[in-house]
């Protein structure tokens, strides 16, 4: 059995190698996508995104809880787009959470993922992790991001379904990060809610909701107030996410081929990218070292090096 079969098979060692492969990029992570990808789309992405300390891990806990009661499989990518070798302080915790799942017949399968400069960026890593875990048979795939950069919303656009996590106090931050975070929030959970001003945070958020304009598809954002260490208002939250499902399954295929778009532009403008410059990395030194200073500036050199491109394509 080969590494494919044994992810299609649900093998469990096999889909951690897996994951490492497509992690890496490079060609044999290219080829096993392409093997895996024909028998994905079922598993239901859901990305859980917001700033560090709100709660996220708390509430995937919760919510692996909710799948696993109603007999369902559950994946768990950990994403820190902040740290480049390591999945950074979500590790430790998941692997420990890891170690008490294990035993579970292979119910849940927790990874942390990090940046490690595979083509079309940590993104493409996210997506691909996916198909892993989507192909190997997980009902649904968990992913989890620290922070609210641009970063993380791109791993979040890898989601189904964006869970943005804020807490009560986090009025400030909401109004700094609101442009890219409403953009990709399907659903606003505000954790912490037993305390006493999360009613002002959930009457904000859907006020700046209300005052943007009607999203292209119809779906109106909800907003749900959790307190995950109670494990209060998760029924709410589970009933928003499969909200969104449903409204995405009555689009689904639109919504695969959206995603399906976004992988091959990202995929061949990093391969673009990187072809132009490993045939130019030699052209751009000539031209800065032989050019008389009136010629020596940005947008020259840029013009000359871009002519090249079509000059050589000419020829
Ligand atoms: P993350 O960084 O977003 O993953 O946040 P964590 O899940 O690690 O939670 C950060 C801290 O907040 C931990 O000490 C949690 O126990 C605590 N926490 C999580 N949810 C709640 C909640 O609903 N209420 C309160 N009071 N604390 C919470």
């Amino acid at each position: 059995m080969d590494l494919a079969e044994g992810v299609l098979a649900g093998d469990r060692r096999a889909v951690a190698r897996a994951i490492s492969v497509v992690e890496g990029g490079g060609a044999a992570g290219a080829a096993l996508v392409d093997r895996l990808y024909p028998r994905t789309g079922r598993a239901w992405r859901i990305g859980l995104t917001g700033p560090p300390g709100a709660g996220k891990s708390t509430l995937a806990d919760r919510l692996i809880g909710h799948f696993r009661d109603a007999g369902q499989r559950v994946g768990v990518v950990a994403v820190d787009p902040s740290s480049p070798f390591t999945g950074g302080a979500l590790l430790g915790d998941r692997v420990r959470m890891d170690e008490r799942t294990a035993g579970e017949a292979g119910g849940v399968f927790i990874r942390s993922l990090a940046a490690r400069g595979a083509l079309g960026g940590l993104s493409e890593a996210t997506e691909a992790v996916g198909d892993v875990l989507d192909a190997a048979g997980y009902d649904v795939v968990l992913i989890e991001t620290v922070g609210v950069g641009q970063g993380e919303i791109d791993v979040a656009e890898a989601a189904d379904t964006v869970v943005v996590v804020v807490v009560p106090e986090s009025g400030d931050a909401v109004q700094a990060m609101k442009a890219g975070l409403m953009e990709i929030a399907d659903v606003f959970a505000v954790n912490k809610a037993e305390r006493p001003e999360a009613g002002r945070m959930v009457r904000a958020l859907r006020q700046m909701l209300h005052l943007r304009p009607p999203p292209e598809d119809g779906w109106a954002v909800p907003v749900v107030k959790t307190s995950a260490v109670e494990g209060a208002g998760i029924g709410s939250l589970v009933a928003a996410l499969e909200g969104h499902r449903a409204h995405l399954a009555a689009r689904w295929d639109e919504t695969r081929t959206a995603r399906l778009r976004r992988r091959v532009r990202q995929l061949v403008e990093a391969g673009w990218r990187a072809r132009f410059w490993d045939a130019r990395r030699s052209a751009l030194d000539a031209a800065l070292a032989g050019l008389e200073a009136a010629d020596r500036t940005p947008h020259r050199l840029a013009a000359r090096l871009l002519e090249r491109e079509g000059a050589d394509r000419e020829g």
